[in-house]
């Protein structure tokens, strides 16, 4: 498969503190429209009790009609250890983007179940930047079970240039399986946005014929 290298669909901004302080939506869509992207999708990182959504939605919507590249309105949202997407309620539905990603470290077993569940849920689009922590393996059949769920739950699988992940022997096999991909920067900053030279080697596994 291709992979549309004009669509960056993980970006960040600046609503929470941990990005560039430029890092406007308005500064985004800029950036997008001078790299000519087709779709972006801006993706802040979410709690279930984060304070600023209302806000954030109110500047995404004043937005979309306002450029005229394709913007999905979303959010990164932890899998949090019993599979449950920390995210608020009002945006697991169809209208929102959600990145589901693992940022805190569980063991092989959390990790398992939590992931399972984040696929299995209807309101997740995608999963971010997957890979397992570096004190546990995943097998080539638990790669492939985790393929056919994929497949089966119609998710898509990121592929992450911040971090470089899925890792290759993930790619490989969920190539295999049928397991469609996209692309997201991880953006923090301005120049990132759609940047997806570190992961060259990744995007090459999944074009080769
Ligand atoms: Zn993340
Ligand atoms: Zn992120």
């Amino acid at each position: 498969m291709m992979l549309n290298l004009k669509e960056d669909l993980h970006i960040h901004c600046n609503y929470n503190d941990h990005s560039s302080k430029d890092l406007t939506i308005a500064n985004i869509i800029n950036k997008s429209e001078d790299l000519d992207l087709e779709r972006i999708a801006i993706t802040e990182h979410v709690r279930k009790n984060s304070e600023w959504t209302k806000k954030y939605i109110e500047e995404l919507n004043y937005y979309v009609p306002r450029t005229r590249i394709k913007m999905l309105k979303g959010f990164e949202a932890k899998i949090l250890v019993n599979g449950e997407i920390d995210c608020p309620a009002e945006f697991l539905n169809d209208e929102y983007f959600i990145v589901a990603s693992f940022h805190t470290k569980y063991n092989k077993e959390q990790w398992s179940e939590a992931l399972i569940k984040a696929i299995e849920n209807p309101n997740v689009d995608v999963i971010g930047h997957l890979a397992p922590e570096f004190d546990f393996k995943v097998d080539d059949n638990e790669i492939r079970n985790l393929a056919e769920l994929v497949v089966a739950n119609k998710k898509k699988i990121e592929i992450n240039s911040k971090y470089i992940r899925p890792p290759k022997g993930f790619l490989k096999i969920f190539k295999e399986y049928g397991v469609e991909f996209h692309l997201g920067s991880d953006a923090h900053s301005i120049n990132e946005i759609g940047d997806f030279n570190r992961i060259k080697d990744l995007i090459n596994i999944i074009e080769q014929k």
